[in-house]
């Protein structure tokens, strides 16, 4: 395995131009297909998970050029769209998604917040957001001024503006749990028109979908069960949260050897400590690179993003 793998992750995959959101950040399905010719070109050998997991615990080789393509997040699109084109030309994945999408039909704020971002321009709904941090501070919540927040997390990334950032950070994990919830809901409501269980039935797979793609040779993993920032829960909530995942996963992942893909790359000590207690066999992060088993933590598995890859980044495989 001294060549290592390259591990490609995809969230939304669809005709983005033909959809009701076409802001969604994703990729679109032709592109999708363009990316997987580009792969077979460069002579890409794709492996599953439990090739993987072969390969980490030095029994297996890997193929030269092994590529393992991973899908976050349980949409609707890798059923729909990934799963057939797979299915054809035979290429195993590694699929994970929030356990609580299986167990009850809900959107998570998450996916809420995507949303929310895809319907407003970010310089109408910046306002919102703080109007609602004026609307409940001093109230029932303690926030700091709009300023300290906006300083604290409005950063540059790979691919947002510091006010998508701003906006992601304190929506996914700065403000309380109760609050954020709330704002969330809010500019949800505000922003998209269909009840959240129809619009939770159009966004993510089923649990005989998720079935019917182990029978047909797609690998699982674990991805928390409420999509929570690992490394910023008590050790007592993390546990919980990956024993409820594991529980939902039940006859979909093997208990005693997953594959854990944490929610927004959050892997800490403490959290690779309490998967490994729960039989979690490796862990892919969110860190770009090409994961070298030599180099890297077997917990701490860095994946490219597709858009690292043509037909957007002339990057070779
Ligand atoms: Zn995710």
């Amino acid at each position: 395995m001294n060549e290592g793998v390259t591990i490609v992750m995809y969230h939304y995959v669809r005709s983005l131009s033909a959809s009701r959101y076409p802001g969604i950040k994703g990729l679109e399905l032709s592109r999708f297909r363009e990316q997987l010719e580009f792969f077979k070109s460069e002579g890409a050998r794709f492996i599953g998970a439990q090739e993987l997991l072969g390969a980490l615990d030095g029994g297996l080789k890997l193929p030269p050029r092994a590529v393992l393509l991973t899908f976050d997040d349980g949409y609707i699109d890798h059923y729909t769209n990934v799963f057939p084109i797979l299915r054809l030309e035979g290429i195993p994945a590694f699929f994970s998604m929030p356990g609580r999408i299986l167990a009850e039909r809900r959107v998570l704020d998450v996916n809420k917040i995507h949303f929310v971002l895809a319907s407003l321009p970010v310089g109408e709904l910046l306002p919102m957001v703080m109007e609602r941090l004026d609307h409940y501070r001093g109230k029932e919540f303690e926030i700091p001024p709009n300023g300290v927040l906006y300083r604290k997390l409005a950063a540059e990334s790979r691919f947002d503006p510091p006010e998508v950032i701003f906006i992601k950070r304190l929506l996914q994990a700065e403000l309380e749990e109760t609050l954020r919830n709330r704002i969330v809901d809010e500019l949800f409501r505000a922003c998209v028109p269909l009840p959240e269980e129809a619009f939770a039935k159009e966004l993510y797979m089923s649990y005989d979908q998720v079935r019917l793609m182990r029978q047909e040779g797609m690998d699982f993993g674990i991805h928390g069960y409420d999509h929570y920032w690992m490394n910023r829960l008590t050790p007592q909530a993390l546990d919980r949260d990956v024993a409820l995942a594991l529980e939902v996963f039940g006859g979909i992942v093997d208990p005693k050897r997953w594959i854990c893909c944490y929610p927004y790359g959050s892997c800490s000590d403490d959290v690779i400590r309490l998967i490994r207690k729960r039989g979690a066999a490796a862990g892919v992060t969110t860190e770009a690179d090409r994961a070298l088993p030599c180099v890297h933590d077997r917990f701490r598995l860095p994946r490219y993003d597709t858009n690292d890859f043509p037909p957007k980044t002339a990057r070779p495989l």
